[in-house]
């Protein structure tokens, strides 16, 4: 591995200092071990892995109590190697440069498994939304997208939903970039809400690919999906409906959680009656009728057949690898395995289905929107869905065949196909002057 990797431009004494617990430390391990398996030219990988365009911008906004706040925020464009820059701004205390450059460079490696025509980018704003109200939200949202608004575009860069933020955030970004092109500009963020130009399926198209990405696994590995088991971890956008549509397939949701703890039933939970109506009600799934508490740890822990970690990054860690029961990990959050937990997990015969593959239903579905809004156009929820499972299904075959050919892990597969995908479009491009 290592001659493969130095040929091709990365430093080899990266790895030791990587402290996996990091995202962008563990995207680079990940896209490491995928340049180990290909034939890049001398310089390649570098490009490839270092390419990327960071906007950092400090704002101040005024507070309902009419103090002033100054905001940190960040977009950065990764690669643009096979298409304009496509990716989601979420709103985090966590959210730093580190952790949305690794996010961005995910997005580059997920549109490629995809094989849609984008390119890979993520923004952020570091704020704790739980402690806001929704017109300091929306002030933060609208001074953000006036500072990047010369960075994005319809045809540049194209953000979308993420964690803490939703149709509503698209809407206020797409109506301030609006403002000031002068016109309506409905292509420049996807995950709108249908009244302003938003996808039907797109709410639910993360969730539902990775459903699809499932449903492929279960049949690969001979599992039946009808009585199957399966524990959720985050019940937000992406936990939500693949708790609800697995359940409507008849699988048993017996543990889901959220930021504030988790609820068991071993016969099954009543996803839609029981916790989604509890969680309406009072903001957490905690204490939903029916259920008997369990934390997020003894979640991913659970003798189950799926695990659906969809909450946040670092939740699969060298520490309780071994504990993890289930056959299939499918990683609706991105980043939720830390590499060393990957080795084990692949060691103990446990197949993962890796966050570029489980969850590329959200920019696919956002690539369809993106295609409508660009030719006037609107399609049916129907097609949304069909065109979808067709493509979940292909790249899933399409990394599937690359693991028994190369003999490695999905996740590795993933990286392999994407990074040669991308390499490719380098190629093909050239380098300027
Ligand atoms: P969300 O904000 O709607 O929901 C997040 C959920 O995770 C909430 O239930 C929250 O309580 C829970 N959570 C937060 N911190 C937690 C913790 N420490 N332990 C347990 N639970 C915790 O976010 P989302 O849109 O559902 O995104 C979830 C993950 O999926 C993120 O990693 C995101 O990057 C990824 N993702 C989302 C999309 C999308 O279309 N929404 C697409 C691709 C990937």
């Amino acid at each position: 591995m290592a001659d493969n990797v130095e040929a091709c431009g990365l430093e080899e004494a990266g790895t030791a200092a990587c402290d996996e617990g990091k995202l962008l430390d563990a995207a680079y391990m990940h896209f490491r071990e995928a340049v180990a398996h290909l034939d890049l030219e001398p310089g390649m990988a570098e490009l490839l892995w270092r390419g990327s365009r960071s906007y950092v911008v400090d704002f101040p906004v005024r507070m309902d109590d009419g103090s002033i706040r100054v905001f940190s925020g960040y977009r950065v464009q990764h690669s643009t190697h096979r298409g304009p820059a496509k990716g989601g701004i979420r709103f985090h205390p966590s959210v730093d440069l580190d952790e949305i450059k690794a996010l961005a460079a995910l997005m580059t490696w997920k549109c490629a498994v995809m094989n849609i025509p984008f390119g890979g980018a993520k923004g952020g704003v570091q704020c704790n939304p739980p402690e806001l109200s929704l017109s300091e939200l929306e002030r933060i949202t609208r001074r953000f997208t006036w500072e990047i608004a010369g960075f994005i575009g319809p045809d540049r860069d194209i953000p979308a939903p993420d964690m803490f933020t939703n149709a509503q955030t698209m809407a206020w970004i797409m109506d301030t970039y609006s403002i000031l092109a002068g016109y309506t500009v409905s292509g420049v963020v996807t995950g709108k809400p249908v009244e302003v130009g938003g996808s039907l399926g797109r709410e639910a198209a993360t969730a539902q690919g990775c459903v699809y990405a499932i449903r492929e696994a279960a049949q690969y590995l001979d599992l039946d999906l009808r009585g199957a088991t399966v524990a959720v971890q985050g019940f937000g956008n992406v936990g939500w409906h693949v708790a609800r549509i697995l359940s409507e397939l008849g699988c048993f949701v017996v543990a889901i959680s959220d930021v504030f703890g988790g609820v068991h039933n071993d016969k099954g939970l009543a996803v839609r009656r029981d916790v989604k109506a509890h969680c309406d009600a009072t903001g957490s799934v905690v204490n939903a009728p029916g259920t008997e508490a369990i934390s997020n740890a003894e979640l991913l822990e659970l003798d189950v057949d799926i695990l659906v970690p969809a909450a946040i990054e670092g939740q699969i860690t060298r520490d309780n690898a071994h504990r993890v029961k289930a056959k299939i990990v499918a990683e609706g959050a991105n980043g939720p395995t830390t590499p060393s937990a990957d080795a084990i997990l692949a060691e103990r015969g446990i197949f993962v289905v890796p966050d570029i593959l489980a969850n590329g239903g959200g920019v696919t579905v956002s690539y369809f929107e993106w295609v409508q809004n660009t030719q006037k156009l609107f399609w049916l929820e129907e097609d949304i869905n069909s065109r979808l499972d067709a493509i979940m299904t292909r790249a899933f075959h399409d990394v599937l065949r690359i693991s028994d050919r190369e003999k490695v892990n999905m996740r590795t597969a993933a990286y392999i196909l994407a990074v040669e995908r991308v390499a490719m479009a380098a190629r093909m491009r050239g380098i300027f002057p």
